[in-house]
């Protein structure tokens, strides 16, 4: 074959590889921040393509949604076009893990973050596979596509997901594929290891799309939508959704499903041992399961719709890498899939990805400048996380091209920080999935104030825009502004008030008490006072919510800003990148070796690398201090 012969074909401030979810929002940031960028993906037919379940948010994934959007990302404001069905989970426990969960029809996804791409002044969007990586030094210049277009740029961002060297797995059979039969990308793998960035293997796997026809919803749990449908993006806040909602089915595998998967294990990929790649520990496959909790007779099963153009149903929990005769023999033995039709197959998938503790917190590689990796890429797993990196990545290197300091958020800002904190700091040796059990000021870090922590940032780096800064600034001054009201209303000891006080099931007062006082009962809340408070402005409910909240939390959420100023302090001691762990002192050879290799910028994140001790961390501090005082010394004598 002649060689392939190269052309010049453009240049960007920004190039971004990969129009998945992580990739989407880093092309999206860039180019409403100003950069000249690129958006350059294997097949236009994969934008944002759902590869895995059908739905957006969930514990963990829900506070990511909210937080890309009050910084001005997309993917709320996509899936609130696109949803079919919403549900509020966890609204029976407190106010930190409430988390919105919504089914996508997932062409509509596709299609409707295809236009917005497509309409986005400063973006082009273009079908082609980048091979290699052009780099001018240590600092990256461009990218050589398969066609030969040879692009320049001053920041390149890789987001290609699960399609470096995508290898699929059905039990005996494999061969290279990326995701839902796409190409596989296995051209750019090298380029990355000749810069000598280590590649790992890692793997996941997706459930079989069967026809709704062939199933017997008789015998399942069906679970509507709630009636009440929130939004994800704050800019839809207060609208009615005029959308006909679609429901999910649970239902359960059985023994006699839990036999042939015991019988077969031999011929599941994950067992023949092919598979050399790590899967995600949250999202196990139906063998995982089987074998892992051998003392349960039955599985959940959710069926959830992918749209409502098609009859795929998607079978949440039954992901698996047997052949396709096992998975129907075992798919017929699911209570109401005994007569079942596949549609698409069952698979895993493996695929390459870095380690991400090459990695500043700005998502840059520490050695090669301007070169910065988001989402799947970087070892993590799912659409939000993906997205909330692939934002940070764009604003990032729109940042860095425009000589700013780059966007840090720490774990006490959000969810985002904590996704890429443990990410670069501690790597992960599986597809790391958010949770909120992730985030250790999860009080502080709720889904219902990610645009009070979040909106006025992505407005200073010029990503949210004027019209969100303005429904945000509404917003704040409201709550702000009704908590001062509660806190000025003082209720007295009348009968009467005593007499309602003892209706709704509280004691009477004995001494005059503010409204915000009365907010803070367990049994009185800030609806039930409504018969004690006629003067009340007519509040929207998302308010409403957001005062009581924050009444009823106060004292936890003091608390925990206590804790989150000792964090600060340890975050604000900043190290220097160049420093030369080997030389001091004291400290343990296991700590100077991942101090060297993983160059923690602050003293805060160099506590949270796997193996320093805080023995390791106080010799830091000694270090720091004994070489303030010898500047001071030195500027002393000056
Ligand atoms: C089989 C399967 C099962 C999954 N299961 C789960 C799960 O259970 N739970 C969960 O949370 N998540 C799961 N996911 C993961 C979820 O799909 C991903 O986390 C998410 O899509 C990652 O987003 P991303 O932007 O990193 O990459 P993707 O969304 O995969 O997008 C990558 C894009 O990059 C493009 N691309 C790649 N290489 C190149 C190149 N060289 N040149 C140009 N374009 C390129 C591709 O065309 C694609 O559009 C699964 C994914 C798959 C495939």
């Amino acid at each position: 074959m002649s060689e392939l012969k190269q052309y010049e074909a453009g240049s960007y401030d920004v190039i971004v590889i990969g129009a998945g979810h992580g990739g989407s929002e880093a092309g999206l940031a860039a180019a409403r921040m100003g950069m000249k960028t690129l958006l350059l993906t294997m097949s236009l037919n994969s934008i944002v393509a759902m590869d895995c379940n059908p739905n957006i948010g969930g514990t963990g994934k829900g506070h990511l949604v909210r937080e890309i959007d009050a910084l001005g990302g997309e993917m709320a404001l996509n899936i609130d076009k696109t949803f079919i069905q919403s549900r509020m989970l966890n609204t029976s426990k407190g106010p930190a893990v409430h988390s919105l969960r919504v089914q996508a029809d997932k062409r509509r996804y596709h299609e409707e973050m295809k236009k917005v791409l497509e309409d986005e002044k400063n973006l082009d969007l273009r079908q082609g596979e980048a091979i290699k990586i052009i780099m001018d030094g240590k600092k990256v210049s461009g990218i050589l596509t398969k066609t030969g277009g040879l692009y320049h740029c001053k920041a390149l961002i890789l987001c290609t997901g699960t399609y470096l060297k995508g290898r699929v797995y059905m039990g005996e059979l494999n061969y290279p594929s990326g995701p839902d039969g796409m190409q596989p990308a296995n051209e750019l793998s090298q380029s990355l290891i000749d810069l000598g960035i280590p590649l790992m293997r890692l793997k996941t796997g997706t459930p079989a799309r069967v026809h709704r026809d062939s199933i017997d919803f008789s015998h399942m749990e069906i679970q509507p939508g709630d009636e009440e449908v929130v939004p994800f993006s704050l800019m839809n806040t207060g609208k009615t959704f005029d959308v006909e909602q679609v429901p999910c089915y649970l239902t359960y595998t059985t023994p006699e499903c839990h036999k042939i998967i015991q019988e077969n294990l031999h011929r599941a990929a994950m067992y023949i041992g092919d598979i050399e790649g790590t899967g995600p520990r949250y999202c196990p496959s139906i063998e995982d399961k089987v074998v892992r909790f051998s003392d349960r007779d039955s599985h959940q099963v959710f069926i959830e719709p992918e749209g409502k153009t098609t009859k795929e149903i998607y079978v949440q929990g039954v992901s698996s890498s047997f052949p396709e005769e096992v998975q129907i023999e075992l798919y017929k033995k699911i209570k109401g899939l005994e007569n079942v039709e596949f549609m698409r197959d069952a698979y895993a998938i493996e695929y390459d990805a870095i380690d991400a503790t090459v990695l500043k917190r700005s998502l840059e590689h520490m050695e090669y400048e301007n070169l910065y990796f988001a989402g799947q890429i970087n070892g993590s797993s799912g659409y939000e996380e993906a997205a909330a990196q692939g934002l940070m990545a764009g604003i990032n290197a729109t940042l860095k091209i425009k000589g700013e300091d780059p966007l840090i958020l720490d774990r006490s800002q959000g969810y985002i920080g904590v996704l890429i904190d443990d990410l670069v700091t501690k790597g992960t040796k599986e597809p790391y999935r958010m949770m909120t059990s992730r985030a250790e000021y999860r009080l502080t870090l709720r889904q219902d104030n990610a645009d009070l922590r979040l909106t006025e940032i992505g407005y200073k780096i010029g990503l949210a825009t004027e019209e969100r800064y303005q429904v945000y600034k509404k917003r704040k001054t409201s709550i702000e502004n009704e908590w001062k009201r509660l806190d000025g209303t003082m209720i007295h000891p009348k009968s009467e008030v005593n007499q309602i006080l003892e209706d709704l099931g509280s004691t009477p007062l004995k001494t005059s008490l503010s409204l915000k006082e009365l907010i803070r009962r367990p049994e009185l809340s800030y609806d039930s006072l409504k018969v004690l408070d006629l003067d009340r402005p007519n509040l929207p409910k998302d308010i409403r919510q957001q005062v009581e909240t924050q009444i009823k939390y106060e004292g936890y959420i003091k608390k925990q800003q206590m804790q989150i100023n000792q964090f600060k302090k340890l975050e604000k001691r900043k190290l220097d990148f160049n420093m030369d762990y080997m030389a001091i002192g004291g400290l343990r050879n296991e700590a100077k070796e991942k101090l060297m290799k993983i160059k923690p910028e602050s003293i805060g994140q160099a506590s949270r690398i796997t193996g320093v001790s805080p023995a390791d961390i106080n010799v830091l501090l000694i270090y720091l201090e004994q070489k303030r005082r010898e500047k001071e010394d030195e500027e002393s004598l000056g």
